[in-house]
């Protein structure tokens, strides 16, 4: 309970909430600015001013970018103007008059998630948010794991075939580009190239739509995306042992059609599984849950 702002940094747009008493009482959304990492820093401001002018109320915000929780820097985001380390809570901070808390912006969203969404009660819950990337959360015994250096739980760069895509990391078959909206695209047209039609360029919406009314090469972009997937939750599983695992980002939206692959995988691999107890779920904040997440993490701080 209480009154919070959270602020969803991303590359594409900056998304803010007013939580009050666990709801959302004001949503604010701009584009993300290109080109100065100045630009972005006031943009942030303006949405948190546009949130509430009453300058007492805790602030959270969650950024796209690997995150030094220590010392509040953000590190190489690949999808933001900037490159090396900044100590983005420092300079938020110094502009707001306030302390606040900031952390990734995978980590908020499975904060979020566990305090008012899908992990609700969960002792040990893993999240996974399958967008144009592959992010990655833990909640465990009640607060985030962290890991010693603020970067735990970069789950979209676990690896699933050595062989596989290259990944933006550098390394090849991370699960990113196997098992995110951007890796179900690229499998699609592959298939059909190989099948003989023209590569189209359709949206993981539009393959989902295929996939349920059965076209065949979409159902196969599915299942491969859902083996991998499998894979990469059986190796999370036997890693954390949780009680659930929320599936977020827009792929979830797809869950019905990857769930069936992802439990057979998930079957054949797991270890000691009919001693375990583990709920996977989709995600239930939608495209707002990081904001609301990062709202969350500030009432707790
Ligand atoms: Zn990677």
């Amino acid at each position: 309970m209480g009154v919070s702002i959270g602020i969803d940094v991303g590359g594409t747009y900056i998304k803010g909430v007013l939580l009050k008493n666990e709801e959302v009482e004001k949503k604010v959304s701009i584009p993300s600015p290109k080109g100065e990492i100045n630009a972005l820093i006031d943009s942030i401001i303006e949405v948190a001013s546009a949130l509430s002018q009453k300058e007492r109320l805790p602030v959270g915000v969650g950024i796209a970018s690997p995150y030094l929780y220590d010392s509040g820097e953000m590190v190489t985001p690949p999808n933001l103007p900037f490159n090396g380390r900044l100590p983005i809570r420092d300079l938020l901070q110094e502009r707001l008059g306030r302390p606040i808390v900031v952390d990734n912006d995978a980590n908020v969203a499975a904060f979020g998630e566990w305090r008012l969404g899908a992990g609700r009660g969960s002792r040990v819950m893993l999240c996974l948010t399958l967008g144009t990337g592959v992010g990655g959360g833990v909640v465990a015994n009640g607060g985030l794991f962290r890991g010693a250096h603020g970067m735990a739980a970069e789950f979209g760069h676990i690896t699933v075939d050595p062989a596989g895509p290259l990944c933006g990391c550098g390394n090849r078959g991370c699960l990113e580009t196997m098992a995110s909206a951007t890796a179900l695209k690229r499998i699609y047209c592959q298939l059909i190239e190989g099948g003989g039609r023209l590569a189209e360029n359709p949206t993981p919406e539009e393959i989902f739509n295929m996939a349920k009314e059965g076209d065949p090469f979409a159902e196969k972009a599915f299942e491969t995306v859902g083996e991998s997937l499998g894979i990469g939750i059986t190796s999370l599983v036997n890693s954390f042992d949780p009680d659930t695992v929320v599936i977020g980002g827009g792929l979830s939206n797809a869950w019905s059609v990857l769930w069936p692959t992802v439990r057979s995988e998930m079957e054949k691999r797991l270890l000691a599984q009919k001693y375990r107890e583990v709920e996977i779920n989709p995600a239930k904040l939608g495209s707002w849950g990081g904001a609301v997440g990062a709202a969350c993490l500030a009432l707790e701080s």
